[in-house]
């Protein structure tokens, strides 16, 4: 039920009031990002609406073994709630998952869940100056702000290997994990050598008989420096909080430097991209001794094209008599194995897919959009370029949030988005409020700057100045244009964000 609220009813007396003030879609740390600072700043009265059967989005969905997270623990959360019991500096997934129960439970969020429903589509309504938000199910809601937080990396990818559907025995994609399955003895064959890969990889080898990797792109991977929290420290960073958000400080800022240098800057800092590069090759050459195997698992694009991984383990998984890495093209699958270009038949009992997922086509937006006189915001991205001003507004798209969008990805951690994000919203819903607004439109005009800023930017990343022409990156889409990265520092994006100027939006009453 809507609850009384400045922002539902707005300021337009004769129109339909909407049934709540935001409907969020997406449960992760995105929505319930932007859940606290709606909260935050009085506007209460959320449905959010999550496809799954639970919250947590991408720590939900992936439980593969070995998934943890590749960014140190300490900066991947929120800077407002910090854990100080994480048990590794890289925290496996599991503890992911029980901290954002943490968050949903402490910043009072489940009940505003809904969770196993499918938003199918949504419509600005411009006589009532709300959104229509439809469900699979046939579900309608209707809210005064639309925000999306459906990740970047949710629509999983399914190759279409001839045949792949007459497999006769089991598929796994590594989104769909069945935890149960016991690899002890089986012959299996993982397809894909990315992040996902790259941790799964050596947990299948310690059971499988036989191992398959079939790599198309090689992947580039650094050392890990991962150790557990000795308990004192986890004790040290609960008594002293300062201590913890020290930690967090030297951390970020590492990540920063890579980040900044690496690929951002790469035509002014093509050093640090290199000196990555060697230490990448260094890793390497430590693990494998076999120069042909050493080859096959190099990259031939720059650092930093692709998201590079961290592992200790993944190179050394290769050495084991029962792993084979492949690098022949996959023609077919049979009812029993791969059939590779070169011949080659490799019989198997299970096929997992670390295939990824598709940002491109089915993502960007993850449903469709329609905003003032009908805009199609899937259709609009992909004829006149991806765009979104400060990447969370649109416009023709009034009243609307979306926080998975082109240019929106800032910094290594995503955590950086989201609290970006976080002060976005803050500023705009703090103006929105005070002039007692029924709508916020982004300017044309700002979103030009914007894009054309970010445009510019881009031209000095390895994106552009680099050689990525063979990575088969998902941060590239279909027209070449490297659209998901924001070009700018982390203190710059949170500055934008906080100070970008109130003029860049319109607001009606
Ligand atoms: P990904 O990086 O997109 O890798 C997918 C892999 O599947 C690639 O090696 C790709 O090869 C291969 N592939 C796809 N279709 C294929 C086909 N038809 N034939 C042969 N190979 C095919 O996906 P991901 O590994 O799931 O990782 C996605 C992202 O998730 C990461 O970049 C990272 O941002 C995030 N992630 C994070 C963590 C963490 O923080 N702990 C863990 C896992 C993932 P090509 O390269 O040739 O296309």
């Amino acid at each position: 039920m809507a609850e009384d609220n400045v922002i539902a009813r707005g300021g337009a007396e004769s129109a339909r009031a909407p049934e709540f003030d935001a409907v969020i879609v997406g449960a992760g740390f995105g929505g319930m990002g932007a859940a606290i600072e709606l909260k935050r700043q009085g506007v209460t009265n959320i449905a959010i609406v999550e496809r799954e059967d639970d919250l947590g989005g991408t720590w939900h969905v992936n439980h593969y073994p070995g998934l943890a997270v590749d960014i140190a623990s300490v900066t991947y959360s929120y800077s407002f709630e910090p854990n100080p019991y994480w048990s590794r500096l890289f925290a496996p997934g599991a503890e992911l998952k029980r901290y954002a129960e943490h968050v949903a439970d402490k910043y009072d969020l489940r009940r505003h869940m809904t969770f196993g429903e499918q938003v199918a589509r949504a419509e600005w309504d411009e006589t009532n100056s709300m959104w229509r938000v439809f469900s699979e199910d046939g579900t309608e809601r209707t809210a005064r702000f639309l925000l999306t937080a459906t990740g970047f990396l949710s629509q999983p990818r399914t190759p279409d290997i001839p045949g792949i559907k007459t497999f006769a025995g089991k598929v796994i994609h590594t989104t769909a994990w069945e935890d149960g399955h016991d690899f002890t003895g089986e012959r299996v064959a993982v397809i894909g050598t990315g992040a996902t890969a790259v941790q799964l990889i050596p947990e299948i080898a310690k059971r499988a008989a036989a191992l398959t990797v079939y790599q198309r792109t090689a992947i580039w991977v650094v050392p890990k420096v991962d150790f557990a929290i000795p308990r004192a420290v986890q004790k040290l960073f609960a008594r002293v909080p300062a201590t913890q958000k020290a930690a967090r400080l030297v951390n970020t800022a590492m990540l920063e430097l890579l980040m900044v240098t690496g690929v951002l800057h790469y035509k002014q800092f093509k050093l640090g991209n290199k000196g990555a590069e060697r230490l990448a090759k260094a890793h390497l050459r430590n693990q494998i001794a076999d120069e042909e195997l050493r080859a096959k698992l190099t990259p031939n694009y720059d650092f930093g094209c692709k998201r590079p991984t961290f592992s200790n383990e993944y190179f050394a998984t290769f050495t084991k008599p029962n792993v084979h890495l492949e690098t022949s093209s996959i023609v077919k699958v049979d009812p029993d194995g791969l059939l590779t270009a070169d011949g080659e038949k490799t019989e198997i009992d299970t096929l997992v897919l670390a295939t990824g997922f598709d940002l491109w086509d089915t993502n960007f937006p993850a449903f469709e959009i329609r905003g003032r006189d009908g805009k199609d915001l899937g259709k609009w991205w992909r004829a006149e370029r991806f765009q979104a001003y400060e990447g969370i507004t649109v416009p023709k798209f009034p009243n609307f949030l979306t926080l998975n969008s082109p240019y929106s990805y800032s910094g290594l951690s995503y955590f950086t988005t989201i609290e970006g994000q976080m002060r976005h919203i803050a500023r705009l819903l703090g103006e929105f409020k005070r002039r007692g607004a029924v709508t916020f439109e982004v300017t044309d005009d700002a979103n030009t700057r914007f894009l054309d800023d970010v445009t510019r930017r881009l031209e000095s990343s390895v994106f552009y100045r680099g050689d990525c022409s063979t990575s088969r990156s998902y941060y590239f889409n279909h027209a070449g244009e490297a659209t998901l990265l924001r070009p700018r520092s982390t203190p710059g994006t949170l500055r934008e964000m906080a100070t970008f100027p109130l003029s860049d939006y319109e607001f009606t009453r």
